[in-house]
């Protein structure tokens, strides 16, 4: 019986046309601007969002912390949601690698509104509380469970950002989940926002790599930023191919990622023994047992059947669609979800 991961969309490997793709790119050294297949890569991000400049990373994590760096100086407050990625999970990053805090804002799934920004910016001439000069949102929001953002709440929020001199980061690490599920135009992204991270690792099936889009003025730091934190890369066209792949291959389907989430929250729904599926929007469902002491059992079960799926603690209970899982293992966890007892 074949494996189910569905711990998170980060467990793909490279498909065959990926790995060829891999296997055939023409390669340099990065460090040296000398990678031909990086920079088309950064070209046609670039390009699709409508922004100048584009710069391969590693990781999500250190294209968002390398963001945060070129938008702030040691001191200064960041705004984002609770729930925030640059908050939670990179290590405490935004304090150690810039020197900044975060003001934290009671949003909705991981969703925060111009309203909320505007009551977080500090005053910039009350000299004992940190200077706010950043907001960053995320779209699709992670802990939010894949929610989406309404475009015109984003509009307001660049209008406040205008109007107290703020930069405006967008964590799209999800990004393209987002414009499928929407149907959306980077390049509305693109106008709005002054930086971008694109994540090719998660939905979009690649081993390694995100991409950071900006205009000229906010990136002329950024390959600074990046050697500082570790990430100048030599020959790294090769995943940078596994990108272009990917972007080319591997994006219109993330709509069958999406179907088939929504039709496991709504299998979930009407299983006796669950308690609330929280709204799916694109490849995340999160969902909560109506008596959280089965969660071990209900694991077990999964277990049994060679099903992974995460245990966020505080009775969430997530899964996650990916490029590897396919529409027969989708019919199989459809089985198993309507035979489990607890
Ligand atoms: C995965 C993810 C990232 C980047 O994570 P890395 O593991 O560092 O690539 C950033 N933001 C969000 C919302 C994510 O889900």
């Amino acid at each position: 019986m074949k494996e189910i991961d569905l711990r998170s969309d980060t467990v793909t490997k490279p498909t065959k046309g990926m790995l060829e793709a891999i296997m055939n790119a023409e390669v340099g050294d990065d460090v040296y601007k000398e990678d031909p297949t990086v920079n088309a890569l950064e070209e046609k991000l670039a390009r699709m969002f409508g922004k100048e400049e584009a710069l391969f990373f590693p990781t999500g994590s250190m294209a968002n912390q390398a963001a945060i760096k070129l938008h702030t100086q040691p001191a200064d407050q960041l705004i984002c949601d609770k729930w925030a990625h640059v908050y939670n999970y990179e290590g405490g990053g935004a304090s150690f690698n810039s020197g900044v805090s975060c003001k934290l804002v009671d949003g909705d799934r991981g969703m925060i509104t111009a309203r909320q920004v505007e009551e977080n910016i500090n005053p910039p001439d009350f000299y004992h509380s940190p200077l706010t000069t950043l907001v960053c949102l995320e779209n699709t929001t992670n802990k939010g469970g894949g929610a989406c953002y309404d475009f015109e709440e984003i509009r307001k929020i660049r209008k406040v950002c205008d109007e107290h001199g703020l930069g405006l980061h967008l964590d799209g690490a999800r990004l393209v989940n987002a414009l499928v599920a929407k149907k959306e135009d980077p390049k509305d992204y693109g106008k709005i926002f002054d930086t971008i991270s694109i994540c090719l690792s998660k939905g979009l099936g690649t081993p390694i790599g995100t991409v950071l889009v900006g205009d000229k003025e906010i990136m002329k730091n950024a390959m600074r930023v990046r050697k500082v934190l570790g990430g100048g890369m030599r020959q790294v066209g090769f995943m940078a191919a596994a990108g272009i792949y990917a972007l080319d291959n591997h994006m219109e389907r993330l709509a069958d990622d999406h179907r088939r989430a929504s039709e496991l929250g709504q299998t979930l729904k009407k299983q006796e023994f669950i308690g609330e599926v929280e709204p799916v929007e694109t490849n995340i469902v999160i969902f909560y047992l109506k008596n959280p002491k089965n969660e071990a059992a209900f694991m077990e079960q999964l277990k049994q059947q060679n099903i992974r799926i995460s245990n966020m603690g505080q009775g969430k209970l997530r899964i996650v669609t990916h490029l590897d899982y396919s529409e027969e293992m989708h019919q199989r966890f459809l089985e198993v979800l309507k035979n489990i007892r607890l």
